[in-house]
């Protein structure tokens, strides 16, 4: 049993495809442990993404995701995090696999539509970024 943090991005809460993307993670085995819709500030972005400080896309990435709301997620199943990732596809949506989040849904490379943590390291930080103890069942 793992725990990841899922985000649907503010692209794909426009699009109004919140429910597909669920859908996808439950037919997949992964379970919803915690949800909230929520618009985060350009400085809570930023605090967010604090890894990629140095890259080159950091504003543009921070405007984007503070444009409108997102819906935070944990999601909770056995090899979680590698299972988000592959259900979501590439970075890049011209690299994503058919039948992936990214192929079907993202526009590009920054407005990809879901965001999924990467290592344990990482998906304990975001998590917490978002949701208390009280609030992950
Ligand atoms: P995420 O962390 O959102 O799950 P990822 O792990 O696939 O995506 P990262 O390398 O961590 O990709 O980049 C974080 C986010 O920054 C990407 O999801 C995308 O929105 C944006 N991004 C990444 N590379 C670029 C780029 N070359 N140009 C613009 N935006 C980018
Ligand atoms: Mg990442």
């Amino acid at each position: 049993m793992e725990r990841t943090l899922s985000i649907i991005k503010p692209d794909g809460v426009k699009k109004n495809v919140v429910g597909d993307i669920i859908g996808r993670f439950e037919k997949n085995g992964l379970r919803v442990a915690a949800m909230k819709k929520i618009w985060l500030s350009k400085e809570e972005a930023k605090g967010f993404y604090i890894v990629h400080k140095e890259r080159p896309f950091y504003d543009s990435l921070t405007d984007f995701m503070s444009e409108g709301p997102i819906v935070v997620m944990v999601l909770e199943g056995e090899n979680a995090i590698a299972k988000n990732r592959e259900i979501m596809g590439a970075t890049n949506p011209a690299n994503a696999l058919p039948g992936t989040i990214r192929k079907d849904h993202a526009e590009n490379v920054e407005r990809n539509t879901v965001h999924g943590s990467d290592s344990p390291e990482s998906a304990c930080f975001e998590i917490s970024y978002f949701f208390s103890m009280l609030e992950i069942l």
